[in-house]
């Protein structure tokens, strides 16, 4: 069994093609994907597909990038589901001085107030970070929420970092490419129960797939990947990041019994 810890299937692109995706994700074993929504529509339109298909589960939170067009108005409703009941986790958020969509400013008090929100609802976290490690360490620090650092493409001592700090990794069809050897050094380093694998659906297909829109099902690619630098089956992979995920994100057990 596999599970996607990361993909975006209510957004404009995806949402037109989301039956056909979920059923080929089905027919590859993967068992439950978590949905990131990033503004109102994409959430509204996850809760709606999280009761047809009880296997996919939402975060919600605005993303680096957008803090500044929805940062405010998007808040208040992460935080009411949050609340309520209607999310498995808080994100994706952090930083992105990659791309610096949003002023630095601007994303480092939304980061902070999604922390607040995480420890109060005690949900876990999901952190998007791009060329922003140390500042997303230093204004996170000490604070008791579990994470994963998603689409990890950060350094060997950012790893490092994660790992102390109890956060898992995750992987993405990046690993896969050509051009990916210090990251798939990082992976080996990474251990096994901290290790989870996803898509980042509709973006970052792997390398078969390149230049295709991603989909969960292609997430056994970046497992068989991973698989052949641990050393162990696709399979059995697949079984231990399941079991991170189950644990990270509290998934009911009709999903994995831990
Ligand atoms: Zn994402």
């Amino acid at each position: 069994m596999f599970i996607d810890s990361h993909a975006h299937l209510t957004g404009p692109d995806v949402i037109d093609h989301v039956e056909e995706m979920l059923q080929r994700a089905e027919q590859h074993d993967v068992k439950a994907i978590v949905n990131v929504c990033t503004d109102q529509a994409s959430l509204d339109k996850g809760l709606a597909l999280s009761k047809r298909h009880r296997w996919v589960f939402n975060a919600a939170a605005a993303t680096p990038h957008d803090v500044s067009k929805i940062g405010e108005s998007f808040f208040p409703i992460v935080a009411r589901f949050a609340r309520e009941g209607g999310l498995i986790a808080i994100g994706e958020t952090g930083l992105d001085y990659h791309y610096e969509h949003s002023p630095k400013d601007l994303q480092k008090e939304h980061l902070l107030k999604y922390v607040e929100l995480a420890l109060e609802t005690k949900l876990p976290l999901i952190f998007h970070c791009r060329d922003a490690f140390k500042d997303l360490e230093d204004l996170t620090k000490g604070a008791g929420f579990s994470a994963v650092l998603h689409c990890f493409t950060g350094t060997l001592e950012e790893a490092k970092v994660c790992l102390e700090r109890g956060w898992m990794i995750s992987m993405s069809g990046i690993v896969t490419f050509k051009n990916s050897a210090s990251l798939r050094d990082i992976a080996k380093y990474v251990p096994l129960d901290r290790l989870l694998i996803e898509t980042d659906t509709p973006y970052l297909a792997p390398l078969s797939k390149r230049g295709k829109m991603n989909e969960p099902g292609y997430v056994i690619e970046t497992a068989a990947l991973l698989a052949g630098l641990k050393g162990i089956s696709t399979q059995e992979l697949g079984l231990i990041t399941a079991r991170n995920a189950a644990q990270l994100f509290s998934f009911p057990k009709h999903i994995i019994d831990v």
